[in-house]
């Protein structure tokens, strides 16, 4: 049951078609490293494509296109279709959240004329990957007067960068010997941000110096920092990656490399059948919970918004549509690492350039924690994928008992649904600087279309 390696079924069409998809997609890594720049594109990109926000509109039927977003961090699109809603939708899902460093409420400070930023670190990471490296900050300061600032420091050739130190080489006998775990431990993840200090101040002079910039540069005090969303990631662009440019290098693509194909699918998608939606969601990395994951009721909220505009509404018409419908969340897999081959059962896992992974289950220890997708639902799936001539896989997150990783999907699944687990393949998952091949992100995106015009 092996499965062949995509590159080799694409004609030229094709190859110009991935090339296209995969620039867009970078384009989209370097400009959005936080949920709210994600957010903030995928407007833009909808608005371009049509769609309004659901707020500003009064009724809806088949073919109107609308957009709802929570707070800013998180967004759902929703095409209506032919079919009554109570038939159900096919909705994708992924996560616009990654891995990084925030700010502490109270983060700033000096030590022996270095001036730095304490941070609480963001889903999981193995710290030690995130010294030594030029960071940018992202995020927003929400000031007393209710004005909010965007702030990206990092990103243009002519910023400044940060980082966080490492301890020399020459005297890290002791460092060295310590677990992989604790070789840098979560309160030494403090980013130095200055060491200059401002004349004719009596205390804290560098740290006072950094005030004054932002003062200069934002209008902000260092009050401020009580109400601010700032996040420190790796610093600089999406790129190519490999001699034949055949991958993606990125902070990031867990899971922006779901959540962008998504978007681009179901701006694609015209005239769908079934009312075509995509969630990306926030706060997966930390356990899918607050107002803008996807515990929330934020999707609930808008399908009953959306049947109320269609005049359609009820609770038990909520409820079935809810029931009916099918989706794929969608996230990263681990693909295969011969580097790391021990963690890997080579049946099945996933593999650079075989296709969109799809897994029916995920989980630890007996598939704890996992969203069972059921055969029937996996059956059809493949038909529409064969149809579509979709490259796909399956894959285990890694061998049994080696570890495991949790998702989405268990929750949409609670209302009844159809769910499986989909997604890209990705070598370094979790690290500053992560790497997907080209061909899986294209064929992600087709399998996208393919399911909201088919499933
Ligand atoms: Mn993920
Ligand atoms: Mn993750």
């Amino acid at each position: 049951m092996e499965r062949k390696n995509a590159w080799l079924t694409y004609d030229e069409a094709q190859l110009e078609e991935l090339k296209q998809l995969n620039e867009g997609y970078k384009d989209f890594l370097s400009k959005g490293k936080t949920e709210r720049e994600c957010v903030k594109i995928a407007v833009q990109m909808a608005k371009e494509a049509g769609y309004q926000d659901l707020n500003e509109v009064k009724s809806l039927k088949p073919g109107d296109k609308v957009y709802a977003a929570a707070m800013g961090k998180m967004i759902i699109l929703y095409q209506i279709g032919k079919q009554p809603l109570e038939q159900g939708m096919n909705i994708l899902g992924a996560h616009i959240d990654s891995p990084r460093l925030d700010l502490k409420q109270n983060p700033l400070y000096e030590d022996t004329d270095l001036a730095y930023l304490d941070t609480h670190y963001y889903g999981g990471i193995k710290k030690y990957q995130w010294v030594a490296l030029p960071l940018a900050i992202h995020g927003v300061v929400a000031k007393k007067d209710g004005s909010v600032i965007d702030i990206v420091v990092g990103e243009d050739d002519n910023d400044p960068v940060v980082g966080i130190t490492d301890l020399l080489i020459h005297l890290a006998g002791k460092q060295m010997e310590k677990k992989a775990s604790v070789v840098i431990e979560g309160e030494e993840l403090d980013v130095l941000v200055g060491s200059k200090p401002l004349k004719d101040t009596e205390k804290d002079a560098v740290k006072t110096g950094i005030l004054s910039i932002l003062k200069e540069k934002y209008d902000i005090e260092e009050e401020d920092f009580l109400s601010a969303e700032l996040e420190v990631v790796p610093a600089g662009k999406a790129r190519d990656f490999g001699l034949d440019r055949s991958m993606v290098i990125s902070y990031g693509q867990d899971d922006r490399v779901c959540a962008y194909t998504s978007l681009v699918a179901a701006l694609e998608v015209e005239a769908p059948e079934k009312t075509a939606v995509c969630i990306l969601v926030d706060k997966e990395e930390i356990g899918s919970v607050g107002a803008t994951g996807m515990q929330s009721h934020f999707f609930e909220n808008t399908v009953a918004e959306v049947m109320d505009r269609m005049g359609v509404y009820s609770e038990l018409a909520v409820r079935r549509c809810l029931a009916n419908s099918n989706m794929l969340s969608s996230d990263v897999n681990a693909a295969y690492d011969p580097t790391f081959a021990a963690a890997f059962e080579k049946k099945n896992c996933s593999y650079f350039g075989r296709g969109v992974v799809f897994s029916k289950y995920t989980g630890a220890r007996g598939k704890s924690g996992s969203n069972d997708a059921s055969a029937e639902y996996m059956g059809k799936l493949r038909k529409v994928m064969d149809d579509n001539a979709v490259n796909f896989q399956t894959a285990e997150l890694g061998k049994v008992d080696f570890g495991g990783g949790g998702t989405i999907a268990y929750i949409p699944a609670a209302y009844g649904m159809n769910v499986i687990d989909s997604g890209v393949a990705v070598l370094s998952m979790h690290a500053p600087w992560e790497i997907c091949s080209k061909a899986d992100i294209y064929e992600a995106k087709k399998c996208y279309v393919a399911f909201l015009k088919d499933m």
